[in-house]
């Protein structure tokens, strides 16, 4: 079950061996003969030769978060912008189209709008509250893939993965969810249609602020054979791996991460550092726990602030009456997760006079580990957007983004209260 997993899974010692998932801190892995270590290369045997590519610390800790998502197969890379980027770059190219729901952090926004677009990928920006025509409207013949997040950053809209699905499979593409914010604890989106799940893993699943990480999860679900002209990477053969066909030699199951590991991993080496993935396993082991508290604080500080005379507005998944509280009763049943975004009455002055004046919460670029932070995107990490880019990502200039970390809910509530004092 799943708490069993976040302290299991991926990893089981044989007798004798580290109770703890052991830090493997080496690039290179010893050989007998050169023969046994050309059937690596070949992806003929199983096995680990250089780190860029694999590592087993690396694997273990992407096996328990496999397990967790309920998928078929996983990596872990250098950052979640890394996951992003591979998890559609890995099944389209120049020319090729994609649906992306507006709302998605700013982050991935750039690089797809921006940087993958020089590389001839298209984007379609679709607001993720659309009706299903509007959002089938937005598929062309050389669309591959659609993406969304679970719990958007930081405009915190929820989304219909169902409906997102639907459209999807449709169209004969698969759905890609960014999970981050929710985490397997608080979504599976593979039980509501999803066919890949990214994590920028430096959020709650490390949640200690301690290693930025990234993870991809493949549900083995998705039938690339069966759209097999539309995905020629996935079923036709590889020349840079000896001819191999990636859906033929590892099934659905495993085609589309061996795909990813071998030709992005080996060309872009966005690899995870070994000291990074264990803490990140570290991390994994107290998920549940944290997630129930952020929850918690998170849902108090909600209801103090839509109570409070000098905040103009609240976004919180959790709070009866927001716009999304039904899809999150739906798709978040246990609670969504800790962060809430609010406009300070008085607009961006106010708001950055109210964050000077905290004292427990720091200003930090981060959002979703143990200790609380607060930021305001539109000065960072949506600085790079316009008005009307801001709008379509539901970011208004006035919005305070806050993570609810683990503290006592009256400290941070204390704290909340005596900077808006001097507002
Ligand atoms: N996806 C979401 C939802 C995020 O919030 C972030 C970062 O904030 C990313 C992806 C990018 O992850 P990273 O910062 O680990 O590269």
């Amino acid at each position: 079950m799943f708490n069993t997993d976040c302290l299991h899974g991926g990893y089981r010692p044989e007798n004798g061996e580290p109770r703890n998932i052991p830090i493997i801190q080496s690039t290179t892995f010893r050989y007998e003969t050169s023969e046994d270590m050309g059937k690596l290369f070949d992806l003929e045997a199983e096995g680990y030769f250089y780190t860029r590519l694999q590592n087993p610390t690396s694997d273990r800790v992407a096996a328990r978060i496999c397990k967790l998502e309920g998928g078929t197969a996983a990596m872990l890379l250098s950052s979640g912008q890394a996951a992003s980027f591979f998890s559609i770059f890995n099944i389209a190219s120049a020319g090729d189209h994609v649906v992306s729901s507006s709302t998605i952090y700013g982050g991935t926004y750039n690089l797809f709008a921006v940087t993958m677009k020089r590389m001839g990928i298209e984007f379609t920006f679709i607001d993720p509250d659309c009706t299903e025509e509007e959002l089938n409207a937005a598929f062309r013949p050389n669309t591959k893939a659609v993406f969304g997040e679970t719990i958007a950053n930081p405009a915190l809209a929820v989304l219909d993965i169902e409906k997102f699905a639907k459209a999807a499979h449709s169209h004969g593409v698969p759905l890609i969810v960014d999970n981050t914010f929710a985490t397997p604890w608080g979504c599976r989106p593979f039980e509501w249609g999803a066919d890949i799940v990214t994590h920028s893993t430096t959020k709650y699943l490390d949640g200690h602020a301690a290693a930025v990480g990234g993870a991809i999860v493949d549900s083995g679900k998705f039938d690339w054979d069966k759209y097999a002209d539309k995905y020629p990477g996935l079923t036709t053969p590889d020349d840079s791996y000896h001819g191999i066909t990636y859906t033929k030699r590892f099934g659905l199951g495993g085609a589309y991460i061996t795909k990813a590991v071998a030709q992005l991993m080996r060309d872009f080496g966005s690899t995870p550092a070994p000291m990074n993935s264990f803490l990140l396993g570290l991390g994994i082991e107290t998920l549940p726990l944290r997630m129930e508290r952020h929850c918690e604080n998170a849902k108090k500080i909600a209801e103090y602030l839509n109570n409070h005379p000098k905040i103009s507005w609240v976004r919180y998944a959790g709070l009866k009456g927001d716009k999304y509280y039904e899809l999150a009763r739906k798709y978040l049943p246990k609670g969504s997760c800790g962060v809430v975004s609010f406009g300070v009455a008085g607009g961006r002055t106010a708001a950055e006079k109210f964050m000077a004046g905290l004292k427990l919460a720091s200003i930090a670029t981060h959002v979703a580990d143990a200790k609380t932070c607060v930021l305001h995107p539109a000065s960072a990490t949506h600085r790079q957007m316009n008005d009307a880019e801001l709008e379509a990502a539901g970011v208004s200039a006035d919005l305070v983004r806050l993570s609810v970390g683990l503290e006592d809910a009256e400290d941070l509530i204390a704290d909340l209260a005596q900077a808006l004092e001097n507002v």
